[in-house]
């Protein structure tokens, strides 16, 4: 068993739907087959700016006719069989209908809530995937669309809660019985364990590939986007950027929770428990060799494997006299920032424990310092510790690479 995914490029217009097509038809010859589909690219950044807008009081009309008309247009463009393009157009309509009344209900309510938003946002892997699987059954690839949302179950927030594991597994074994088929579901997707919708975080159909392939033990998770691999720093950036033929998971890991994009951080661990390797594919070049990453890969002897970023970080520094010998204040700082939900990315601390400086998410800087501020708030008018220092317009940049270790000299 296999389970491929494929992201927003790779199903962003008819060719390549094609392209997904051959790729999927020479693969499933050899194994069975889960495919795990994103939304078409740009879809969900449209719909998080709907609902957005529609809080706003800004017209969202257009917006919701343009992602008709994009899947209309595939559709039209797949298809021959008139049946089936009624039935498809009717399926987009509907969903097209349910984005206009969560519009209304938004712009009527003032209010955004994330319950709606997830239901919002999750409607676009639902129109790619099931237009995706009528496309390949039409092709004559015997195809079943599995909703994710049956399968998947999250609790604490409908945009990137937490996976109720043990009842997601079991549910996304049962898809080994489907036998003959294969199988298309939308990556994403879940619900909520009181029965709301709800999504895995932004980025996160790689996610849900890598809780089926782990439920179902697969021999391999691969990953088909738009480069050929993890590449040694961003290509949008770096244009000299190559292809790492391997990685480890902590090296994957690592690139990926600072700023690689082409793998959403979460999904190393559920396939890293099972050992199930991960290829990175591209689906424009699809003999390109890719990236593995796997437990014990031999890659080449450089001290780096690669570089990632993460832009528009902001420092924070808690710093004062009264902190020096003082038991728990990491422990009130730390736990002050986890009531502001905010999430720290790293964590450094003065020998002299006369400051410690965490970098946030620029957006999340102004909650973080106010949490931070009210905390201390008594030392801060005693004059032992003072108001938080922020600093802004910075980035965090990290060199990853298991051979770094016990080489003097790299940094
Ligand atoms: P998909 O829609 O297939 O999930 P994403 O846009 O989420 O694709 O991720 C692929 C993109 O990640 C690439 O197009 C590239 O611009 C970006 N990226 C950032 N850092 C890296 C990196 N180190 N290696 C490869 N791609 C990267
Ligand atoms: N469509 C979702 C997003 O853009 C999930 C994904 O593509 O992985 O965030
Ligand atoms: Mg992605």
């Amino acid at each position: 068993m296999r389970v491929l995914k494929f992201g927003g490029t790779s199903v962003g217009s008819v060719e390549m739907f094609y392209r997904v097509e051959q790729i999927v038809r020479s693969k499933a010859k050899e194994d069975r087959l889960i495919l795990v589909i994103s939304a078409m690219t740009g879809v969900t950044d449209t719909l998080e700016a709907i609902g957005r807008n529609a809080r706003n009081g800004i017209d969202v009309l257009p917006a919701i006719h343009e992602i008709r008309n994009r899947h209309r247009k595939v559709i039209d463009g797949l298809f021959t069989n008139s049946e089936r393009i009624a039935t498809l157009h009717q399926q987009t309509d509907a969903i097209c209908e349910e984005l206009e009344n969560i519009a209304l209900g938004i712009k009527l309510t003032n209010e955004i809530t994330p319950r709606i938003e997830a239901r919002l946002l999750s409607n676009g892997e639902i129109l790619s995937s099931q237009i995706l699987a009528a496309y390949l059954q039409e092709s004559g690839i015997e195809t079943q669309w599995i909703d994710s949302r049956d399968y998947i179950t999250t609790s604490g927030k409908y945009r990137g809660g937490h996976i109720v594991e043990e009842k997601t597994y079991q549910n996304l074994r049962s898809l080994l019985e489907i036998r003959d088929k294969t199988i298309v579901m939308p990556g994403f997707v879940a619900r909520d364990v009181d029965g709301s919708m709800s999504v895995l975080g932004r980025g996160g159909s790689d996610y849900s590939a890598a809780l089926v392939a782990a439920a179902v033990d697969a021999e391999f998770l691969e990953i088909w986007t738009d480069v050929s691999g993890v590449m040694t720093a961003d290509p949008r950036h770096v244009s000299s950027a190559e292809p790492i033929a391997a990685l480890t998971y902590d090296e994957a890991m690592e690139l990926s929770h600072f700023g690689a994009k082409v793998i959403y951080p979460p999904t190393i661990r559920p396939v890293l428990r099972k050992s199930i390797p991960i290829l990175i594919k591209n689906t424009f070049e699809p003999d390109a060799i890719g990236t593995l990453i796997a437990e014990n890969v031999k890659g080449s002897d450089a001290p780096l494997r690669g570089i990632s970023h993460i832009p528009d970080i902001a420092l924070l520094t808690l710093f004062g006299p009264g902190m020096v010998g003082v038991p728990g204040t990491a422990m009130r700082l730390f736990k002050a920032l986890y009531a502001g939900d905010v999430n720290v990315l790293f964590i450094t601390q003065s020998s002299s424990e006369h400051s410690i400086t965490v970098g946030v998410d620029k957006g999340a800087a102004s909650t973080a310092a106010s949490h931070i501020n009210s905390e201390f708030l008594i030392e801060q008018r005693a004059g032992a510790i003072n108001p938080v220092q922020v600093e802004e317009e910075l980035s965090l940049v990290a060199a990853v690479g298991e051979n770094m270790r016990h080489r003097p000299g790299i940094a």
